[in-house]
């Protein structure tokens, strides 16, 4: 068992961490206050290379393992919450959607300018009257011709105003008798007429980046927009969130990292009763929890980054590193507040901006609920993965920088 990061790992994450220190944290604050998100941020993200850090160089990628790609959205996270959400979006929900499910034509057209960081891409499962319980979606694909018309609406949708194309589920084949079989997955661009989409404002937290809605009335998708066969749409979309979670439960240790930093900073310089408050005891306990889920929640993002290398399905480990992360991660934050007593309250210090923040991977990619029925389930005997093809491919560093 080796724990030791590369010189590249060191690199990539000095890479993401300096360029977060020099360009976000400056603007960060007005952006969260005014609810918008920077204009610099994408281009900037995919100018660094980051928009495709574990992609193959030959589809524009920069050919870096998986594990990398936790270590961006740990850096990242560290830094804003919003900064690490693109990344899920763009990366983990889709990117490695088009990379495990997609054909060659797909991968050129879709894949490689987004790799590259020309086109952003987002992630449309979420209805207005369905989250969790996907199979019940409204959305609809009707075969016609070469074509799908798409009809329906996507809610809480990252980058929805930003993102040059959606992967889309919707159902496909009701008279199936399984609901699961019943969903196809699609790349829709956001050009296309029937297309339409807007922001949503007055979020909690992550206010500096973009949340919206997306909806489709008789979109024509041609039939070559589909990823996977007819009926792949559930397997698909659960496979996304494999990856997406990864980044979700990466972000979150970030989180628990800068409360952390942000605590020992402040215990370390204020006083109360002739001394740091650090040197008391129960704020000692508050650090030594944060230290106890920083350390817990990178072991187990470093286990499913090492997974998704292996090419080995880690559906289970992915989803207990984002359910612990997500959950320590708003624990640390909301500890970090009161290490900084009445300070923590207000914007001045970053801390109650951490504490929104947090609050959102509570709820998106499986809330903490479905995350325990699914521990429960695997523990319980209730639930196995089987072999459902949900895997992404080893990474291989001579095909990678091939
Ligand atoms: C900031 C943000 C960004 C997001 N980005 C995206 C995105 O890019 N793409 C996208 O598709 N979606 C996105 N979402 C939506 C997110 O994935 C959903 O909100 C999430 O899946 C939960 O669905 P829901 O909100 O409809 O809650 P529901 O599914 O309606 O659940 C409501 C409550 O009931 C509980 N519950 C439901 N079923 C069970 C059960 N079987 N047992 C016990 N409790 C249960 C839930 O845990 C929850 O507490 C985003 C959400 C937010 C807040």
């Amino acid at each position: 068992m080796d724990f030791s990061l590369s010189d590249e790992h060191r690199m990539v994450q000095q890479m993401v961490r300096d360029y977060c220190e020099k360009e976000v944290v400056p603007i960060i604050k007005e952006a969260d206050r005014t609810q918008t998100m920077h204009p610099s941020i994408l281009p900037r993200l995919g100018a660094l290379g980051i928009l495709g850090i574990c992609l193959p160089e030959r589809y524009g990628g920069q050919g870096f393992d998986y594990l990398s790609l936790g270590l961006v959205c740990e850096e990242l996270e560290a830094c804003d919450t919003s900064l690490r959400v693109v990344m899920s979006v763009h990366m983990g929900l889709n990117s490695l959607a088009i990379l495990q499910w997609g054909n060659e034509d797909q991968k050129q057209r879709f894949l490689t300018p987004q790799a590259k960081g020309e086109k952003y891409a987002m992630f449309g499962l979420t209805e207005p009257g369905v989250g969790s319980d996907v199979a019940n979606m409204a959305s609809t694909a009707r075969r016609d011709g070469d074509d799908y018309l798409v009809n329906g609406e996507k809610m809480w949708i990252s980058l929805a105003t930003k993102a040059h194309h959606i992967l889309w589920v919707a159902r496909t084949n009701p008279e199936r008798p399984n609901p699961h079989d019943q969903l196809s997955a699609f790349l829709i661009e956001t050009d296309s007429p029937g297309v339409t989409r807007g922001d949503i404002h007055g979020k909690l937290g992550v206010r500096a980046g973009s949340t919206g809605w997306v909806n489709c009335a008789d979109v024509r998708v041609p039939a070559a927009n589909r990823l996977g066969e007819e009926g792949e749409g559930f397997k698909i979309a659960m496979s996304c969130l494999d990856n997406g979670r990864y980044t979700v439960g990466s972000g979150a240790v970030g989180l628990i990292r800068a409360s952390l930093e942000a605590s020992v900073r402040y215990a370390n310089s204020r006083k109360a009763f002739g001394r740091e408050i650090g040197k008391h005891q129960l704020v000692q306990q508050k650090i030594a929890r944060m230290v106890r889920d920083y350390e817990m929640g990178r072991l187990l993002y470093l286990r499913a980054g090492w997974l998704k290398n292996q090419g080995k399905r880690n559906t289970k480990e992915t989803s207990l590193c984002k359910w612990f992360a997500t959950d320590a991660s708003f624990e640390a934050a909301n500890e970090a507040i009161q290490i900084h007593g009445a300070y923590g309250y207000s914007d001045e210090y970053d801390v109650e901006r951490y504490l929104r923040n947090s609050r959102g991977a509570i709820i998106y990619e499986g809330t903490s609920e479905i995350h325990q029925l699914m521990q429960a389930g695997y523990a319980l005997g209730y639930r196995e993965d089987g072999d459902l093809r949900c895997e992404l491919p080893a990474y291989d560093e001579a095909v990678w920088r091939g």
